[in-house]
């Protein structure tokens, strides 16, 4: 862990910047006094999430030979939970969530997955593999026949449209990444410093020590107009567009 995690999770906050951790959530949030460490700060936590009920899958993806993995991240979901994080905040938002990369290995997962976060108040987002970073590079091509066809990615947008509106009266875009709600990504910062519009374009357009975030932004905005929040829809701008209409 950075020695100084606490302290940057305290800056954050204290700018008025919402911290989201999203963790392995199977070792340092084992911890109850870390958690709540955690909670006191206002920080959201997203424990990583492939599979909730598979969890020969799970720990394959983690690459976790012990098996023990699936069974400590679920405890700690349990210990989250308990702790409050997913409870409705005064401005109606949770602070526990999921990003779920949605495979071949999971795709039966979603519908159930769905429905708990939604009974249980998490919050859930389902991405699609990126043509950029690791499941862009060549070492991925092994991996190919994890990646949902068009028309499996089709069946779980619909799948998941139906569960939101008929169990949970939730009537909301069906996006062709994230699927429940649209992309609010922009200007993603390297550990050593250097910054690319968003995930899915790794063009360096800068550095954070030498370019102040503003003029980044402006940067982002002549280069890649189609960042432009004003005429941004909230579809992966990097991802194939879905083609049914919306
Ligand atoms: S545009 Fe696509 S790749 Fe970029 S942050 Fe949004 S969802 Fe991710």
């Amino acid at each position: 862990m950075d020695k100084d995690f606490f302290a940057i999770i305290e800056y954050t906050a204290q700018k008025g910047i919402q911290p989201v951790i999203f963790t392995d959530g199977a070792t340092m949030m084992r911890d109850l006094a870390f958690i709540k460490r955690v909670k006191d700060l206002g920080a959201s936590v997203v424990p990583k999430c492939d599979s909730l009920y598979d969890n020969e899958y799970q720990n394959w993806v983690v690459g976790d030979e012990t098996g023990r993995y699936f069974y400590e991240r679920n405890e700690v979901i349990e210990l989250l939970i308990d702790e409050g994080f997913n409870k409705i905040e005064m401005d109606g938002t949770t602070r526990l969530g999921f990003d779920m990369v949605i495979s071949r290995g999971n795709l039966s997962e979603v519908a159930d997955t769905l429905t708990f976060c939604r009974q249980n108040n998490l919050w859930i987002v389902f991405s699609f593999y990126l043509p950029a970073g690791r499941s862009g590079s060549k070492e991925f091509e092994k991996y190919k026949w994890l990646v949902p066809s068009e028309e499996e990615k089709t069946q779980l947008r619909r799948t998941i449209e139906k569960i939101d509106r008929n169990c949970f009266g939730f009537v909301h875009p069906v996006l062709n990444n994230f699927v429940t709600m649209p992309c609010v990504e922009r200007l993603q910062i390297y550990g050593d410093g250097r910054v690319s519009p968003c995930p899915g374009n790794e063009t360096c357009i800068g550095h954070i020590q030498t370019d102040s975030i503003g003029d980044l932004s402006k940067k982002i905005l002549v280069d890649f107009p189609g960042h432009n929040p004003e005429c941004f829809e909230g579809h992966c701008l990097y991802r194939p567009r879905i083609k049914e209409d919306n």
